[in-house]
């Protein structure tokens, strides 16, 4: 029999539907079939009620952005200080020291907090991050990110076939590069082609800090010398190039691609990336922990890109809840951004990039009933916009 869950306020997250003042979701066999006005949907379903009471509904969130691998660094970098003294603690860890017990609780947070998705991106762990999320009850991707310069010539190398991940009828297993500075365009180019001749996205940090355009538009840093102390790169030319026109250049950037971080991003490139209609992967806690600026969202936004939001790993953050990353993101960038923009963020748009919008991203019917209820942190940093 279906129910009827009230609540006080329902963010449905569909196109030309706004905050819903006591409004309610019918439920059926972890299916929505009906959302609406609650005074509406009582005479029009029968069913059990549970009334929620004095809480803002919302789909669950997606987190698009995280490295499941480094939870076990939790506090143990250096913050505030630029991306070199960042990298050099963290090169100073066990960088992939999977913590399987830690993981799997960081999973079970996030799905009583409201989440329902993450992208992980593991260098070293991902056919077994991906089992364990298929274990899990989220809807995943789980990028193998490529790093350095030997291009593999088997693909599974490349792309990790996990049957579990398939099977959960939750998951996939995709492709993913580093950086234009530590993965040769060779390597890029490889990952990029693996996940798109099966349909799958494509994940890529671009335009992350101001090392990065130093690297590639001169060939100097403190940060190169640092990768070539470790070895990740030997015989390095700069390309001359902006990371945005080089990534276009090298056929990385389509409507299957997500640019993770996009801080260092001048105006012309956003009009490049946007070109593209590849998306953006803010993660705006990480990118001040490390020290690099911010994102420009509102510019993004106007440019029509479809904007994500994702925590990065716990090497940078305290916590992988896409909500409390868009509160602080609103808390500080939220003026003139609408509560339905901000949840967007965590919601609709991964939904559209991820290819799962009939599935989750809003409330629907046909919908998973899967959902989150919006903490006193974000309704207070939209309070003005509500
Ligand atoms: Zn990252």
């Amino acid at each position: 029999m279906p129910e009827i869950f009230r609540a006080a306020r329902i963010a449905p997250m569909t196109p030309g539907w706004p905050l819903l003042e006591d409004a309610a979701v019918v439920v059926h066999d972890q299916e929505i079939l009906d959302v609406g006005y609650f005074a509406d949907l009582r005479r029009t379903h029968s069913g059990p009620v549970r009334d929620l009471g004095e809480v803002t509904l919302a789909p669950a969130t997606f987190n698009s952005h995280l490295h499941l691998e480094m939870s076990h660094l939790l506090g143990r970098t250096r913050p505030g200080q630029g991306f070199v003294p960042w990298v050099e603690s963290l090169l100073a860890q066990d960088l992939y020291a999977l913590d399987e017990p830690q993981v799997r609780r960081e999973l079970a947070r996030l799905e009583s907090r409201g989440c329902a998705f993450v992208a992980d991106i593991s260098t070293r762990n991902a056919p077994r991050l991906a089992a364990i999320l298929a274990e899990s009850g989220l809807f995943f991707v789980s990028f193998l990110e490529s790093i350095g310069s030997a291009t593999p010539v088997d693909e599974a190398a490349l792309l990790p076939q996990i049957p579990a991940a398939a099977e959960s009828g939750r998951g996939a297993c995709a492709a993913a590069g580093h950086a234009l500075y530590s993965t040769s365009a060779e390597l890029l180019r490889a990952a990029k082609a693996a996940s798109a001749a099966q349909g799958l996205p494509f994940s890529l940090h671009l335009a992350e800090h101001a090392d990065e355009d130093a690297i590639l538009l001169s060939g100097q840093g403190a940060f190169l010398d640092l990768l070539r102390q470790r070895g990740f790169i030997k015989d390095y030319a700069a390309p001359g190039s902006r990371p945005v026109p080089l990534a276009a250049r090298l056929g990385l950037l389509d409507e299957a691609t997500l640019c993770v971080h996009c801080v260092t991003i001048p105006d012309e490139d956003i009009a490049l990336l946007a070109a593209t209609r590849a998306s953006v992967c803010l993660c705006p806690r990480s990118n001040e922990h490390i020290g690099v600026g911010q994102a420009p969202l509102r510019k993004l936004l106007d440019a029509g890109i479809n904007v994500c939001l994702g925590t990065d790993g716990l090497c940078s953050n305290v916590d992988l809840d896409p909500l409390a990353e868009l509160a602080w993101l609103a808390g500080r960038q939220g003026r003139g951004l609408s509560l339905c923009e901000g949840l967007a963020l965590v919601t609709a748009n991964p939904a559209r990039f991820f290819g799962l919008a009939d599935r989750l991203g809003s409330l629907a019917p046909g919908r998973a009933a899967r959902f989150s209820v919006l903490p006193k942190a974000v309704l207070e940093a939209f309070s003005e916009s509500i």
